[in-house]
């Protein structure tokens, strides 16, 4: 039978996946592995790395080859049946890998290959590997009794399947949303194009007027611009309880909540941590939950008062400019855009218009090029949406990876961005090298009509944020698939390439270079630059405070919460603690919190802020020597992303900048400095 998911000649054949092709295919490599498992653990197989890592590495990519890309089309493309397909097919996956995590047959070959006089002549990225595994197998319960042992693999089977069921209901409790207007002067203030691609989104569901959603493109608008208040407040009301007790209750993630809480704080005890935020940190860089639980006081302490500072003003401006004596929380993004436009003279509505999407990835295409030394072509490939495309890098002429982007929002698609790998680079045991494959995901505004795309600021900066998680996974050279790109990185430390690359979207000798006015052609005016660096702290105070409050209720609810605890309480403590703005009490950003329910970053959440602080300061290097230095450009492809996981991050860190981080450089960068709070 032609099976397209084990097809693994070329690239995965997206556009011919069925779902009926996935259980088969699942099925197959799972089993092949289960034999290989059990071959190189025999007792006499000897405990080397071409003995038992290289076949276990083959054995367990083949299974990446199927369920990668299965879980793309899953996030980019859902279906109801590839959706079911994919449930009951996941169960299958966790329950291999838990008990791949609980093998003492291979536990013990790996604890003798580590003990084995060949060790020592392995190359650093093999040892890092073999440390990392013997960490992993701790912490999948192999050295647990039989009996905790089963309990253990049922904890992780059911918190698989509670984190995919989590990421459903905010996918269909947004895309569940709908409300059409027909009158256009209740969205007086809304920009042309929104209003364009509403009036869209209506005529494609045969109806008259405008259609409004919970997606992303189209729910900040009128948060931002739409100058009918009560319209506002129902679309906040109505995006702050997604997924809540107030909606379907098949659709309310209140109890799944409560139950991957307990199931997290259960598994940590059984492998003899004091809670789950203790095994969430075991891999990462950070030392421990109260060190980290410091970092982030640290940061709201220093981040307060200017965020205080912030409110103020926008309380002020409301009262004396808009004549509204109550700032709710529907009204912040819409005070603020007119604070920011009286303030500095220009809205985003005009700078987007500079941002025409070919432009765009022209330019962060021609800085990567500066900077790492590569080009990038576009390429044809089966892909799995008209939106997507396909795109080489090459070094010399030589292709050394290639990639995906697919960058609008739609229905049946995640939301936020994303970075995730398809192929990691390895050199195979016939000497040939495989490079590596990378998937761009994000959820910017669709083009209307025969006009290309236009991209906000902030969505030029995501991209670009994206892409630094990119070329960290492309750029990689090293050999060994465990540690290649970003396999095996710190999760604390995987936001250092990306949130690095998004300070050149502040730079004008690169940003100058990929703007382009939608009607004139003309390129970014300098004073309009101008403007948009003089507001580029613009509320950062607040912004500040508002990323502590969503990592510190995650470090907290993981570190202290009782496995029985009210987890909405605990988010009412950790606000009136550091944030500055009140929050209506039907707010439930919990039940739509996808990062640390559905997406990896359990009690990790604060990665963000931890790897600012690297990213920062490793950009503070190009600032030292002129800025977008080619010669420092390539210190950081060799130093951080050509290593990969291959060494800790901070050694790779140290090797770059020569020093331990400073926090210095990211106060510097966001204003946060003490001489600023009283300037304007
Ligand atoms: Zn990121």
């Amino acid at each position: 039978m032609d099976n397209p998911l084990l097809d693994f000649a070329d690239l995965p054949r997206f556009a011919e996946v069925r779902p009926d092709h996935i259980t088969p295919a699942v099925d197959q490599v799972l089993a092949a592995a289960r034999a290989t498992v059990e071959a190189i653990t025999a007792d006499d197989v000897p405990a080397t790395w071409d003995a038992v890592l290289a076949p276990l590495a083959d054995a367990t990519e083949k299974i990446s080859w199927v369920w990668d890309p299965v879980s793309h089309l899953n996030a980019v493309v859902n279906t109801p049946a590839l959706r079911e397909a994919y449930n009951s097919n996941l169960a299958k996956i966790s329950e291999f890998y838990t008990e791949l995590g609980q093998n003492l047959g291979l536990f013990a070959k790996v604890k003798a290959l580590a003990a084995s006089a060949d060790y020592a002549s392995l190359s650093p990225a093999r040892r890092q590997i073999i440390s990392h595994q013997l960490r992993d197998f701790r912490l999948s319960g192999a050295e647990l009794p039989d009996a905790e042992k089963a309990r253990f693999a049922d904890i992780q089977a059911r918190l698989s399947e509670l984190s995919a069921r989590f990421s459903q209901n905010v996918l269909d409790a947004t895309d569940g949303f709908a409300r059409y207007i027909e009158d256009v002067a209740e969205l007086d203030g809304l920009p042309d194009d929104v209003l364009e691609m509403m009036h869209a989104a209506a005529e494609a569901d045969g109806k008259p007027g405008y259609k409004l959603k919970l997606h992303f493109p189209f729910y900040f608008p009128v948060m931002q611009y739409a100058n009918h208040r009560a319209l506002r407040e129902s679309m906040y009301h109505a995006n702050a309880t997604r997924a809540a007790e107030f909606g379907p209750a098949e659709l309310d993630n209140t109890l799944l909540i409560g139950e991957t809480l307990s199931l997290r704080d259960e598994e940590a005890r059984l492998l003899g941590f004091a809670n789950y935020a203790e095994v969430s940190l075991a891999p990462k860089m950070a030392d421990s939950p109260s060190q980290v639980i410091a970092f982030l006081r640290d940061m709201a302490a220093r981040a307060k008062p200017f965020a205080q500072r912030d409110r103020a003003e926008l309380e002020a401006f409301a009262r004396d400019e808009l004549g509204l004596n109550e700032l709710q929380a529907w009204d912040l993004a819409w005070v603020s855009e007119k604070l920011r436009v009286a303030r500095y003279d220009f809205s985003e509505q005009e700078v987007k218009a500079y941002f025409a999407e070919q432009r765009v990835l022209d330019g962060l295409f021609a800085i990567i090029s500066k900077l790492f030394d590569v080009d990038i072509h576009p390429q044809a490939a089966t892909l799995w949406h008209p939106d997507a495309r396909f795109w080489e890098v090459r070094r010399n002429g030589q292709v050394v990876a290639q990639f995906y982007t697919d960058l609008y929002a739609r229905e049946g698609k995640r939301g936020g961005a994303w970075m995730a790998d398809i192929r990691a680079r390895r050199l195979l045991a016939d000497g040939r090298l495989q490079i590596p494959v990378a998937l761009l995901t994000c959820n910017f505004t669709a083009p209307v009509g025969d006009k290309p795309a236009l991209f906000t600021h902030d969505e030029v900066i995501t991209l670009f944020h994206e892409f630094g998680h990119g070329l960290h996974h492309m750029l990689t050279e090293v050999d060994e698939l465990g540690v290649s790109g970003i396999n095996g990185v710190e999760w604390d430390a995987v936001e250092l390439p990306s949130q690095f690359m998004e300070n050149f979207c502040w730079e004008w000798d690169v940003l100058s270079h990929m703007t382009a006015h939608v009607d004139s052609g003309e390129p970014l005016p300098r004073a309009l630059f101008d403007k948009m660096l003089a507001a580029k702290n613009f509320q950062s105070g607040m912004m500040a405070v508002r990323q502590v409050e969503l990592a510190l209720f995650d470090m907290l609810l993981h570190a202290e919460l009782d496995a029985k605890g009210e987890f909405m309480a605990l988010l009412d403590a950790v606000r009136a603690e550091v944030a500055v703005n009140p929050t209506p009490a039907y707010n439930r950003l919990p039940h739509s919190f996808s990062h640390i329910f559905a997406g990896g970053y359990a009690a990790g959440y604060y990665s963000y802020k931890w790897a600012e602080v690297l990213s920062a300061d490793a950009y503070a290097a190009f600032e030292e020597t002129g800025h977008a230095n080619p010669a420092v450009g390539e210190a950081f492809r060799r130093e951080v992303l050509a290593v990969g996981g291959s060494r800790p991050a901070i050694d790779s860190f140290r090797a770059f900048r020569g020093r331990d981080p400073q926090i210095d450089a990211l106060l510097r960068h966001t204003g946060l400095v003490a001489s600023e709070v009283s300037a304007e």
